[in-house]
């Protein structure tokens, strides 16, 4: 039977749960004021404060005087390499079914980042044979693609949360 351990494990951050309180300010997020964005990268687009995707509003609004040309903070967490979330996975199970288990991650980050401009992989980095290193640019993505290994195989899944809150630590292993 797998454990599925959501608080135990967070040192100083005793059982909290998602969607914490009191977060701290995303450092990433854009100036108050600056209303229609779009990102030159990923054609993310910024107004009433909040990011989306939408083709053909990129493209009505593309060029536009008012629009200002901005990477978005996604792509400049890429670029910087400003990992909120770590998913590691490991074990026997992972060695023996390692190409399966990318594609579910390839897949689910796709499927995500495809509606969420700020939810993104930024790296994948195999460890050896029975260890794999998933960095993300939210917490959240992290957790959703730990869930969704849990899910599909079962196996253990923890969550840490280091100090302060943005940033949190997936383990899952089979
Ligand atoms: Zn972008």
């Amino acid at each position: 039977m797998g454990r599925y351990d959501e608080s135990k494990k967070s040192s100083g951050a005793k059982g909290k749960k998602f969607g914490h309180v009191g977060r701290v300010e995303d450092p990433y997020l854009p100036e108050e004021g600056q209303e229609a964005s779009i990102c030159t990268e990923c054609r993310g687009l910024y107004q009433n404060k909040r990011w989306f995707f939408d083709e053909k509003l990129a493209a009505r609004l593309e060029g536009a005087a008012s629009v200002k040309q901005v990477v978005c903070p996604t792509c400049r967490k890429i670029k910087e390499h400003y990992p909120e979330g770590y998913l590691t996975l490991s074990g026997d199970f992972l060695a023996e079914r390692k190409p399966e288990i990318i594609t579910l991650l390839k897949n689910e980050a796709a499927r995500v980042s495809s509606r969420s401009v700020l939810d993104r992989v930024i790296k994948m980095t195999e460890e050896g044979k029975d260890r794999l290193v998933v960095e993300t640019t939210t917490e959240k993505l992290a957790q959703r693609l730990g869930r969704a290994v849990y899910r599909a195989y079962k196996g253990e899944l923890n969550f840490s949360w280091a100090e302060p809150n943005r940033f949190v630590r997936v383990y899952w292993s089979r």
